[in-house]
């Protein structure tokens, strides 16, 4: 009996050690995995130096300072469909067909059941897991919530969306946009951004601007989308650095601080309170 439990206890000993092992060997190589990054190759895409600019800004959008991306193709499910009408499914299916393009070769589809990017409209609540003092605005248009990164993975495996019932088309492109891994702008930038709407607003300066803003048509610019195309094209890997990325692409200090305004900094985002509190 007792050397029986001195077999047994070696045996577990030994594989935990194995266990260890293998686990350290292949977290080394996911690191290793998302850290590979060919500057010369990701620079012979077609894009501006605002646009490389916006995609420093609004690209890292994992703790501000990694990449985050699917790697599968979206399936993008409306759990509470029963409840909608027909606007309101078409506007996520024109959504879908605006975005299929810009995340190729991946593929965005809607399906009916086993879906991995969760849509739900027009509710009227959504708990938020950020920390009650991190989260001082009650009241969002919309929100989205993507699965949290691990030490081998920034991949995102699954999201959830959701926007409000005095929503439009426009705040619901902007969660599925947070649910592609995009980030809110913390520079201004001349071309109108469905991702920055959160931020713009700090901007105007009278009622009728807001009113003449979220009145904008439902539409993604041409730079935010060749920003979604950077974001995807596949010399891009899910949980690149921040700093790798400025290293390899030869950025200088000021290039640094100008390119990348969110760096290493907690920035609080103004969120709209609901319609009817608005304009009092
Ligand atoms: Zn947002």
């Amino acid at each position: 009996m007792k050397k029986f439990l001195q077999y047994s206890i070696s045996a577990i000993v030994i594989l935990a050690t194995v266990v260890g092992l293998v686990s350290f060997y292949y977290e080394n190589e996911a690191v290793k995995a998302m850290n590979r990054f060919d500057a010369t190759r990701f620079s012979k895409a077609d894009f501006t130096m605002s646009e490389l600019a916006l995609f420093c800004d609004i690209a890292f959008a994992g703790d501000g300072v990694r990449v985050r991306k699917w790697n599968k193709d979206i399936k993008v499910e409306i759990k509470n469909i029963e409840e909608l009408d027909r606007k309101s499914i078409d506007e996520v299916d024109s959504i879908i067909v605006l975005l299929a393009p810009l995340v190729a070769p991946l593929k965005i589809e809607r399906v009916k059941k086993g879906g991995n990017l969760h849509v739900y409209r027009n509710v009227t609540q959504v708990t938020s897991s950020k920390a009650k003092h991190e989260w001082k605005p009650r009241y969002v248009n919309g929100l989205s919530k993507i699965n949290k990164a691990t030490t081998r993975s920034w991949n995102i495996t699954f999201a959830c969306v959701y926007d409000g019932c005095n929503s439009c088309a426009q705040t619901l492109l902007h969660e599925f946009e947070h649910a592609i891994g995009l980030d809110h702008p913390i520079n201004l930038y001349p071309d109108y951004l469905t991702i920055g709407r959160s931020v713009i607003p700090q901007y105007f300066r009278s009622q009728e601007e807001v009113q003449n803003f979220l009145n904008q048509p439902f539409y993604l610019s041409e730079q935010e989308k060749t920003v979604i195309r950077m974001l995807y094209s596949s010399e891009i890997r899910a949980g690149l650095h921040i700093d790798l990325f400025a290293k390899e692409m030869g950025f200088g200090e000021a290039d640094i601080k100008r390119m990348f305004p969110n760096k290493g900094k907690k920035m609080e985002v103004v969120v709209y309170p609901p319609y009817e509190q608005r304009f009092k």
